[in-house]
């Protein structure tokens, strides 16, 4: 429905309601007996009833813009309230304002002044058709120009007035208009603003994520200068397995790092462990850790990380509250030496981008790791006889020192034992000295085998002399020992080369703190030569008395 059929309907149903009060009012009159005569006026209203009553059918079937039937509407309505005018032979006011109310209606679906004056044509030939003759005469003339200006009059200011409307209300339109772009501009700007703000967005991850990988870069460099500092200025691997730990724990802020290092010579684990668990909490790790899935982990190459852990899996972190960790194997070329494994409560803590730090960091401690290997089996080396692969002189007169000074500290005792080959030289000059340094071999072996068994040391003292060292063993208990040794050495047969031979030896033991820690070889040595006097192959123990009077007890 458009805004002509809308306009005409709503006008249609005022004009029935017109019609309807007019009916009334009729009826009215004619009741009180103001007008006994009303047929006609009445039959009126009724075609004027029928002509609403038709146009309505039109408009509801959507004819009225359809074959000029607005302007027939329009003239008909207009002859027939002109009718109404004049029906008494005179002219009636309501009657007047119907008709005005139609020309107003008229107007404001066309709004043209000038087209209007046709619209006084109807008004005209209706009163020709009621007053005949009598429309010539000067009063109804006069009536009729004054009726017709008065009406122009009317619109002429209404229609004045409601141009000043819309003008005002095309201003607000303007302003609607204008506001409405403000708001579509806003909008666009909103949006505008809200696709920066996403880039923003992606540009401060990206710079997050740079400034994070950045940060991983610098703690790698660190760590790396530190290490390789430690590697050049030190070869204690102690030192700088804890000072790895450190470092792990304060950049990655983990709960516990631990540089796990297999010891092939042992076939053991040593843990270096920095942790904010308690120390029992850490050492049931320790015994975990040797029968866990972890042990394959140091043969393998590949780092792993484990951002969501179940404890069923991984038995080595009951007890700990952990949410991830990663284990990074410590190998060169194909040699392990054992894993790094840094630990934090929360699940997701570690990023691939974790894994090029701890690949860098897990290359030095390795390399570190090997160099120490290399330098202890080179310190090892050193401290050998070349020939009995027994600790030589230079070890013991380092260590002995050392090892009385312990058992003083500790209030513990420790003996002293000595032994030369008896008439070694015959040997030699018997069976040649070739055959000599396979006895030297052989006799250093039987003791070194008998020392070890009481976590004891022996050294090649001279050329077919031997010295035993047997810490927290007091001297009564070493004698013993000693004894053994003399006999098995004395049951002990070499064949070598068709020749076969029979071996002994002197024995002196001396012991702390029997004996004065200074005066230890010094006695012992008393006690060898003793052993010699009284006819070799035995064990002369070394003795202070109340005195202060060396006794020297050979054993039978
Ligand atoms: P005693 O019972 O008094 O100890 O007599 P001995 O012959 O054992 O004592 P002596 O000190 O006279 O001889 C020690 C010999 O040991 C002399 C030396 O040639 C020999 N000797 C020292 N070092 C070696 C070595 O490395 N190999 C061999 N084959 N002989 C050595
Ligand atoms: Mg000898
Ligand atoms: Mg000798």
């Amino acid at each position: 429905m458009n805004r002509l059929e809308f306009l005409e309907k709503r006008y249609t149903c005022i004009h029935i309601g017109f019609l309807v009060i007019m009916m009334i009012h009729l009826e009215l009159n004619n009741w009180i007996g103001k007008s006994d005569d009303i047929s006609l006026n009445k039959f009126l209203l009724a075609v004027g009833l029928a002509i609403m009553g038709v146009k309505f059918l039109v408009i509801k079937k959507g004819l009225l813009p359809k074959y000029h039937l607005y302007n027939c509407f329009k003239i008909i309505e207009l002859l027939y309230v002109g009718i109404l005018i004049y029906q008494d032979q005179t002219v009636l006011l309501p009657e007047v304002l119907f008709y005005l109310l139609i020309l107003f209606e008229i107007f404001s679906t066309h709004s043209n002044l000038k087209a209007l004056f046709f619209y006084f044509i109807p008004l005209i030939i209706s009163s020709l058709i009621m007053l005949g003759k009598e429309f010539f005469l000067l009063t109804n003339f006069i009536d009729m120009l004054f009726l017709i200006v008065s009406n122009i009059f009317f619109i002429y200011i209404v229609n004045s007035t409601i141009h000043e409307i819309e003008k005002n209300s095309d201003k607000y339109k303007e302003l609607l208009i204008q506001t409405q772009k403000k708001n579509e501009e806003l909008l666009k700007i909103k949006e505008h603003m809200e696709l920066v703000n996403k880039e923003l967005e992606q540009q401060k991850e990206e710079m997050r994520k740079t400034s994070e990988s950045f940060r991983n870069h610098v703690a790698e460099l660190f760590i790396l200068k530190e290490t390789s500092s430690y590697i050049g200025s030190i070869l204690e691997i102690q030192q700088l397995l804890e000072m790895v730990c450190d470092m792990i724990m304060g950049i990655l802020g983990v709960d516990t790092c631990s540089i796990i290092v297999y010891d092939e010579k042992y076939e053991t684990l040593d843990f270096h462990i920095k942790s904010i668990y308690s120390h029992e909490v850490i050492e049931n790790f320790k015994t975990s850790i040797s029968n866990s899935s972890l042990q394959k982990r140091m043969k393998d190459k590949e780092i792993l990380i484990n951002n969501n852990c179940r404890e069923e899996k991984y038995s080595f972190l009951q007890g700990r509250d952990v949410g991830s960790f990663v284990a990074v194997p410590l190998y060169k070329g194909n040699k392990s030496y054992g894993l790094i494994l840094a630990e934090h409560t929360l699940e997701n803590y570690f990023s691939t981008s974790n894994t090029d730090l701890f690949k860098a960091v897990s290359m030095q401690v390795a390399v570190a790791i090997e160099n120490a290997k290399l330098y202890e089996q080179m310190e090892e080396m050193a401290a050998r006889d070349g020939l009995t692969k027994v600790y030589n002189r230079m070890y013991l007169q380092r260590i002995m020192p050392e090892m009385i000074e312990n058992a003083k500290l500790n209030y513990e005792p420790i003996s002293i034992g000595i032994f030369d080959i008896d008439h070694f030289k015959v040997l030699n000059d018997t069976y040649g000295h070739l055959f000599g340094d396979e006895v030297l071999k052989a006799i250093a072996h039987l003791a070194q085998k008998k020392v070890e068994a009481y976590h004891g040391i022996v050294a090649r003292y001279g050329g077919e002399e031997f010295v035993m060292i047997f810490p927290n063993v007091p001297l009564k208990e070493a004698a013993f020992i000693v004894e053994e040794l003399r006999q098995e050495i004395e049951q002990f047969t070499l064949t070598k080369d068709d020749i076969t031979a029979k071996i002994t030896a002197s024995f002196g033991v001396s012991g702390f703190p029997e004996v004065d820690g200074q005066n230890l070889l010094r006695t012992v040595d008393d006690a060898m030569y003793m052993s010699k006097r009284q006819g070799r192959n035995r064990v002369t123990v070394a003795c202070v008395n109340e005195n202060n009077v060396l006794n020297l007890n050979v054993m039978q």
